[in-house]
């Protein structure tokens, strides 16, 4: 059965931007997709629909076989402790170690003292930052907060993670490192979501590519 299952969704903001225009979109389990398009295309709508961030207009959204439309306050808060995000921009706590920041998660969540011991160091470790444990954001380069923030979308092991323009903020280096460990991350079964505008990243891979212009859902390679 399909992860994500998006059926002619529209979304018209309020002030009328029409950001989504019955789109249709299946995501299967496992699968990788590159969600691509230029500014304001509305790549980062559709990502904030997935995860009830934003309301549709009209159409179904439906992850994980549960239709969003159903879904309030702690159902939908349920939902979303399955879904990883990442954002361009990390949203990292700026007083808090990196230890902190991704223990943070599993704490509110109400996760065991030991349980969140026994996930921390293999989640660090998967992206690299083993050794930088006790380090501020800002004693860190863009690309290392970057896997921070994406060590603390997946130590919960959600089933499902959401990257918006993870690499908008990269140089192509650390924009490959990014792409690396994502799809490191699908290999061991979780399906990712990714949105860029960066054409050259995408020719660099095979994975499933959709494209997006002024709202409209368009399949590049499949
Ligand atoms: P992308 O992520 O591809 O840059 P967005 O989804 O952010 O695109 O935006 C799609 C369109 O919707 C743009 O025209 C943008 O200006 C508009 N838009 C995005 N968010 C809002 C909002 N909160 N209110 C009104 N218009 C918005
Ligand atoms: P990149 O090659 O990813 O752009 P930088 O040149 O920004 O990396 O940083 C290189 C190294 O210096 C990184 O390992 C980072 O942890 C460290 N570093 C960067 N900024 C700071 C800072 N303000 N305080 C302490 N260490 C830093």
């Amino acid at each position: 059965d399909p992860m994500v299952v998006l059926k002619n969704l529209t979304k018209t903001y309020r002030n009328g931007s029409q950001a989504l225009v019955n789109v249709n979109l299946r995501v299967n389990r496992g699968d990788f997709l590159f969600v691509t398009g230029p500014s304001g295309a509305g790549k980062s709508t559709l990502l904030k629909l997935l995860y009830g961030q934003e309301q549709p207009t009209s159409g179904e959204v439906i992850v994980n076989q549960q239709s969003l439309r159903q879904l309030k306050g702690n159902r939908l808060a349920m939902l979303r402790r399955r879904i990883g995000v990442v954002f361009q921009d990390y949203k990292l706590i700026p007083r808090r170690t990196v230890a902190e920041n991704v223990a943070f998660v599993l704490w509110a969540q109400g996760f065991t003292r030991k349980e969140i011991q026994r996930r921390l160091q293999p989640t660090l470790k998967m992206v690299g930052l083993q050794d930088k444990t006790h380090r501020f954001p800002d004693e860190l380069s863009g690309g290392e907060q970057q896997r921070v923030s994406i060590a603390r979308a997946v130590v919960g092991t959600p089933p499902l993670l959401l990257a918006d323009e993870p690499t908008g903020n990269l140089d192509l280096d650390n924009s490959r490192q990014v792409i690396k460990i994502l799809k490191k991350l699908n290999s061991i079964g979780i399906t990712v979501v990714v949105t860029t505008h960066d054409e050259q990243l995408v020719r660099l891979s095979n994975h499933p590519v959709v494209q997006l212009r002024h709202g409209y859902l368009h399949y590049l390679r499949s």
